[in-house]
């Protein structure tokens, strides 16, 4: 099936007037989970559609992801709906086969100084130029994140996004600390486009929306927000994901606080 109508993936440094989701399920758990969400994405007009084939769990006991047949439910989806596809990819040995499948690869937050996966990465996305959303470590620093992205970078590829996704601190109220202010530090310091993911910080859904909020108004590049159609039983992160519906009123009002800075979501 061919990828004509799906839209062009930005390159490096091109921050432009878009502000792009990346919207969908912690994990892909089936093709009508995954349909469901894809079909409330392309009705708002938005272009990418995320979920998750390999989990990084805490407990080894916990869902793991459906793997390569969540890969399939996705490219299947992408094309059939007309979106790009994103997902996490955990570990060396899975680079070829998921690059084969998605449009963009996101390393997670635990994975932040797993040099031989960035290194990984970069090799193997360095012909197609696929998008690498790059994720801040719980405990990594601005300074460390933007040395890390020359692993990726030096191996072929500069097509990166860096996501925000909250740090550990003291505070135990949020199951991060969104930093906020990495948005205008990274882009003081850096050309890449800068993500805020805004589910994980939050953890809970009814703060989805104020972070989201904050995060256009301090000028984020882009949004990552995790939708499952029936969260409570979501196999991963049911607390933090929103309804399609809850999805569609929060995408209305970012819109409006995007036309008053002159941008448009996507
Ligand atoms: C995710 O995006 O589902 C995820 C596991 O994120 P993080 O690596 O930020 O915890
Ligand atoms: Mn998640």
């Amino acid at each position: 099936m061919s990828h004509e109508n799906i839209p062009q993936i930005p390159d490096l440094g091109q921050r432009t007037d878009e502000i792009t989701i990346y919207a969908g399920p912690c994990s892909v758990e089936s093709a009508e989970q995954f349909d469901e969400v894809a079909q409330c994405v392309k009705d708002l007009g938005l272009h990418w559609v995320r979920g998750g084939a390999f989990k990084p769990r805490t407990n080894p006991h916990s869902f793991q992801g459906l793997g390569e047949e969540a890969l399939k439910i996705m490219r299947d989806a992408g094309e059939r709906y007309g979106l790009l596809t994103l997902t996490e990819v955990m570990d060396s040995a899975h680079c070829d086969l998921v690059h084969s499948y998605v449009d963009g690869l996101q390393v997670g937050a635990r994975n932040f100084q797993n040099f031989s996966l960035l290194k990984k990465i970069g090799q193997v996305t360095a012909d197609s130029h696929k998008m690498v959303l790059y994720k801040r470590g719980f405990a990594g620093t601005v300074a460390e994140w933007l040395a890390a992205c020359d692993y990726i970078s030096d191996c072929g590829n500069d097509n990166i996004v860096l996501c925000e996704r909250g740090i550990r601190t003291f505070e135990t109220a949020t199951r991060f600390t969104l930093d906020i202010a990495a948005v205008p530090v990274i882009h003081k310091q850096s050309l890449f486009p800068v993500c805020i993911d805004v589910s994980h910080p939050a953890g809970q859904r009814d703060l989805v929306p104020s972070l989201a909020k904050a995060a256009v108004a301090a000028g984020a590049d882009s949004l990552m927000i995790e939708v499952h159609p029936n969260p409570p039983s979501a196999l991963s992160d049911g607390p933090q994901q929103l309804t399609p519906a809850q999805f569609e009123t929060l995408v209305g009002e970012l819109r409006q606080i995007a036309e008053v800075l002159g941008k448009r979501i996507v």
